[in-house]
Order: C-alpha cells, then sequence, then structure tokens
C-alpha cells in the first residue's frame, strides 16, 4: 500500500522453516541505494538450498530472492541513473562500480556487493526491495519489453551465458554436452545457440526436462538413468567426446561424468553450486590439453541479452511454466519444490497489490 510502512514479505526462520509475513518496509540507508517496488519476482535453486539451511549465512528473519522485475518508489541522493517510476530489471549480483573486481568487470566479487540479495541483505521475494549501488546494480526496461520475460535475466541467462557458455568458450561447430536440463542447464543451451555449436547433448534424469530441451535446441538428449552417458557421449562423436561439458547440477557425479566424456582440448566450465568436494581424474586429464573453469554469474552479460530478448533472438518466456499472483508464494514454492512432478521450470509470481 502507498503510504503505508509494512509489506508482506517471503522470511526464512532457519531450516525448513520459512513464512509469508509482514516486515517493515524497506527505506533508503544510503545516498546510493534505491527502494524498489517488486512486479515481478521468481524462486532460484538457491533459493530452495537456503532454505534447506545449506546457507549458513542467511539468518533467521532474512527476505529472500535475487531476481525480479520492478518500478522505483524512491531513490537516494546519490543515484543518477534512475528516478521514481522508472521500470527496472535487477540483477542478482550487487556491484559498487568503483572496487578493484568492479574494475576488473568481477561484480561477483564486489567488495562492496556480489550476490547479497535475499543472502546476507533482504530481497526480493517482497512487495518492496531495497537495492544498494542502484546506478550499477539495476537496468532500466525499455519501454514495451516483455517485462516477464526479462526476470530470467536477473540471474539464468546470464548464468548460463557467462559461467557455462563463455567460459566454456563455444565455437561455431563445437560438439557441446550440458549436464543438467534445469532451468540453469536450458539457460546454457539458449544461449550456447549464439555461437552455433553444431551438436549438443543434454544429459539429465527427467524426461520432461529432456523433452523441454529438445524443442529448445538440443540435438540429442540422454536420461542417464536408463543409458550409460558416457557410453552414448563416445557413441555420438566417433569416441572423441565433446569440445565443451559443461557442469550444470552441482554434484560430484555429474562434475566426474563432465571429466570423463571431454574431448582433448576440451573446456569444463562448471555452473553448479558445489556444497562437497569432487574427485579430479588429473591421471587421466593432465596430457589432454583440458580446461576446467570456476565463476560466479559477474552479469556483465545483461546489457547484451536485453538487447537479445528486445530483437526476440532469444525468448526466455519459455523458461516459465507457472504462474501466481506474489501473495501466492506458498504455492509457487510447493510448485517449484515439486518440480519433477509438477512440470515446473521457472514460476513467476505477479505483485497485483496497488
Ligand atoms: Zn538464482
Ligand atoms: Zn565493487
Amino acid at each position: 500500500m502507498p503510504g503505508s510502512k509494512v509489506m508482506k514479505a517471503l522470511v526464512y526462520h532457519g531450516p525448513g522453516k520459512k513464512a509469508w509475513e509482514e516486515k517493515p518496509k524497506p527505506v533508503i540507508k544510503d545516498p546510493t541505494d534505491a527502494v524498489v517496488k517488486i512486479l515481478k519476482t521468481t524462486i532460484c535453486g538457491t533459493d530452495l538450498h537456503i532454505l534447506k539451511g545449506d546457507v549458513p549465512a542467511v539468518t533467521d528473519g532474512r527476505i529472500i530472492g535475487h531476481e525480479g522485475v520492478g518500478i522505483i518508489e524512491e531513490v537516494g541522493k546519490g543515484v543518477t541513473n534512475f528516478k521514481k517510476g522508472d521500470h527496472v530489471l535487477i540483477s542478482c549480483i550487487t556491484s559498487c562500480g568503483k572496487c578493484e573486481y568492479c574494475k576488473k568487470q568481477m561484480y561477483s566479487q564486489c567488495e562492496n556487493g556480489g550476490w547479497i540479495l535475499g543472502h546476507l541483505i533482504d530481497g526480493t521475494q517482497a512487495e518492496y526491495v531495497r537495492i544498494p549501488h542502484a546506478d550499477n546494480s539495476l537496468y532500466p526496461i525499455p519501454k514495451g519489453a516483455d517485462e516477464e520475460a526479462l526476470v530470467m535475466l536477473s540471474d539464468i541467462l546470464p548464468t548460463g551465458l557467462e559461467c557455462g557458455v563463455l567460459n566454456g568458450k563455444v565455437k561455431p561447430g563445437d560438439t557441446i554436452a550440458i549436464v543438467g536440463a534445469g532451468p540453469i542447464g536450458l539457460a546454457a543451451l539458449l544461449t550456447a545457440q549464439f555461437f552455433t555449436p553444431s551438436e549438443i547433448i543434454m544429459i539429465d534424469l527427467d524426461d520432461n526436462r529432456l523433452k523441454v530441451a529438445k524443442t529448445f535446441g538440443a540435438t540429442h538428449t540422454i536420461n542417464s538413468e536408463k543409458e550409460n552417458p558416457v557410453e552414448k557421449v563416445m557413441s555420438l562423436t566417433n569416441g572423441k567426446g565433446v569440445d565443451v561439458a559443461m557442469e550444470a547440477v552441482g554434484l560430484p557425479v555429474t562434475f566426474e561424468l563432465c571429466q570423463k566424456i571431454v574431448a582433448i582440448g576440451g573446456h569444463i566450465p562448471n555452473i553448479g553450486v558445489h556444497g562437497k568436494s569432487v574427485d579430479l581424474f588429473l591421471e587421466k586429464l593432465w596430457f589432454r590439453n583440458i580446461t576446467i573453469t570456476t565463476r560466479l554469474v559477474d552479469t556483465v552479460t545483461t546489457p547484451m541479452l536485453l538487447k537479445t530478448v528486445q530483437s526476440g533472438k532469444i525468448d526466455p518466456r519459455k523458461l516459465i511454466t507457472h504462474r501466481f499472483k506474489l501473495d501466492q508464494i506458498m504455492e509457487a514454492y510447493d510448485t517449484f519444490e515439486n518440480a519433477g512432478k509438477k512440470k515446473t521450470l521457472k514460476v513467476i509470481m505477479t505483485n497485483e497489490n496497488e
């Protein structure tokens, strides 16, 4: 409500506990802040990890969520790029634009930001959110843009592109495999096609996700529960393996699979969030000119992605399977948590409150 000092938000209350409850509406703390009224937001796999208690930095009482689009409600005196009423895309990464890492375009490592939204500070699954360093952490939404599609640019599209495709050095004609056909793996699949690889093999355990991957441009799919993925990849590549083996799950078994299917001279870009150490088969890889990379998304490709969505070169709307009102967020969580049964990719929650 305008003028009101309270709002509704999704609050973490320790492992396994969350509530949609009243919280104070955020206010400007620093001159570089903006307060944004959320129009649309979504749930990320990372939020499920937080709710399980896997991210101990998130403490009781934290509003979670790090993706969304909204309208500027108020800006601090130091904000020059935005004013009240502007429609903005919220980046999952907050960046000051001034520190050593920001100067190197490594916004994810920003000394005054990085991934803090819905992690170290209150996030976007709320009616309002405070965004620090607003000039660098928000992007203007062009008039007439599909705002629902743009929610996919807060995190998953730049993550798939930067951590998977760019770090994997995908080139025209490459054969690539993406291990994991969840939203991030599918975002990598969509953005890999900017570089016209010749074959894209998707590997997952869920037949529905593999079916979706086919409609998104995968040339082959492998259900690794029903077929041996190493044998199948080798038979598809004349025994050579793939030029790029992307890890988009975050488990030891999937990272090990990437090591077994990568070709000589190939790349293994890691995208997944790992909680356990994995085996490195250096005795088999040391002489094969392999590059393994890790990265957190820097969202440096967001302006470019905005243009490709605007021009219709890429349609991230395809990733959205379910829609809810913001105050139906508990139902949205249930749908996202039971993704296999409910065939969920990304859910969108729309704030319809005035
Ligand atoms: Zn995320
Ligand atoms: Zn910085």
